[in-house]
């Protein structure tokens, strides 16, 4: 396979990717260089997760995978009377969608001999990079906020990584392990562009669970945008490829209390724009200050689609809504639908179209929470 090599949207710089790096010289994120795709006949279709798509991923070795991640089911379900489809990424490993963009960053970060490595979350992200770390046998530290749930720290610990506790904001955690980067490789999910690398298999599995076709638009819960970057890169190289003649439109849902792209959006601006966030339910797209936030409002407008927002009172009567179906999933994942609701009574997506709700986590990951919200009554 082809030595990959990075690409930085600030400076221009093109570093080939045989060595450890998680930004640029200059400072900003790096992103990997065009793929050249997939055709059909290129899958190896008796593997069944996301390394059927090995000969398109950004790699030299041929890697063996590690849990079966990826080749999640696409399953037919009901929303407010239509048929639409639902992706379980909730169905991965470790019960998040994030070990996609995991296991591709960490097939990568063995090629180049990474030694140990940081990570700063608390949550789904904190507990796939554990668990691929330990896979590689790469010991791993991850930085977490000093008030974080008890039940999210279980399954880091559980994978063996060691918990470091923050005191202070969300941004003082970052700030810690930006710190810490002399000592240890940080293997960030939202810097590394190994990771979209991952996720962009979402929307080769997406085209070849519809027989090979796109869908007409995609729901995904976008806190930092790596699903939205993946499905961008992923249905990119399937039209130049020749694979699809068209894109779906994609829909980057956020919580209306915690939404970083909306100001953006509304603007047509490609930079962020300050705005006051509030707590909300779906804590894992609560995020303030996504890293590559112009590719995510490009990848929006590209795709005909746009950024919706739901208000924090809809989320928890769409998660039962969801597990009416047999859809236990967590806040943060109804947003998804949620969002549909919406799109479906502005008339934006049409009751008869092919439409995609990526619900991205297991609502075991929330079970403690989201049974106090059904005790105080809130639904
Ligand atoms: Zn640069």
């Amino acid at each position: 396979m082809a030595r990959a090599t990075y690409e930085c949207p600030a400076c221009g710089r093109t570093p080939v990717a045989d060595r450890p790096l998680w930004r640029c010289e200059c400072g900003s994120h790096l992103n990997l260089a065009r793929g050249r795709g997939i055709g059909r006949r290129e899958i190896i279709r008796e593997e069944a997760s996301l390394w059927r798509y090995r000969a398109a991923l950004a790699l030299e070795s041929d890697p063996r995978g590690f849990l079966g991640e990826g080749w999640t089911p696409l399953v037919t379900g009901e929303w407010e009377g239509a048929q639409v489809r639902f992706k379980l990424e909730s169905q991965m490993p470790t019960g998040s969608f994030k070990d996609r963009g995991s296991a591709v960053m960490f097939a990568h970060l063995l090629e180049v001999g990474v030694e140990r490595v940081h990570e700063d979350s608390s949550g789904n992200a904190g507990a796939s990079i554990a668990t691929y770390a330990a896979l590689s046998r790469i010991p791993c530290r991850i930085y977490v906020p000093a008030g974080a749930a008890r039940a999210k720290l279980v399954q880091i610990a559980a994978a063996g990584a060691e918990i470091r506790a923050i005191s202070g904001s969300r941004q003082a955690v970052s700030e810690a392990a930006l710190a810490a980067t002399g000592e240890s490789f940080y293997a960030s999910h939202n810097w590394q562009p190994h990771f979209i690398e991952g996720t962009k298999t979402l929307a080769y599995e997406l085209w070849e669970q519809l027989g090979f076709r796109p869908p007409d638009n995609i729901l995904v819960p976008t806190g930092y945008g790596s699903n939205i970057l993946g499905l961008d890169r992923g249905f990119g190289e399937l039209e130049r490829a020749g694979e699809v003649a068209r894109r779906p439109r994609l829909f980057a849902v956020q919580a209306e209390n915690c939404a970083a792209f909306a100001l953006p959006w509304q603007a047509r601006a490609e930079t962020l724009l300050p705005f006051s966030p509030k707590p909300t339910i779906a804590d894992g797209i609560a995020c303030e200050r996504p890293v590559r936030a112009a590719e995510v409002l490009r990848a929006l407008r590209r795709s005909r689609g746009r950024l919706v927002t739901v208000a924090e009172n809809a989320i928890l009567p769409a998660l039962v809504a969801l597990g009416r179906q047999g859809l236990f999933v967590e806040p943060t994942a109804a947003t998804a639908a949620a969002a549909l609701t919406r799109l479906f009574c502005a008339g934006t997506i049409g009751r008869d179209e092919l439409t995609v709700v990526v619900l991205t986590g297991s609502g075991l990951k929330a079970a403690e929470r989201v049974g106090a919200l059904f005790e105080t009554g809130e639904r």
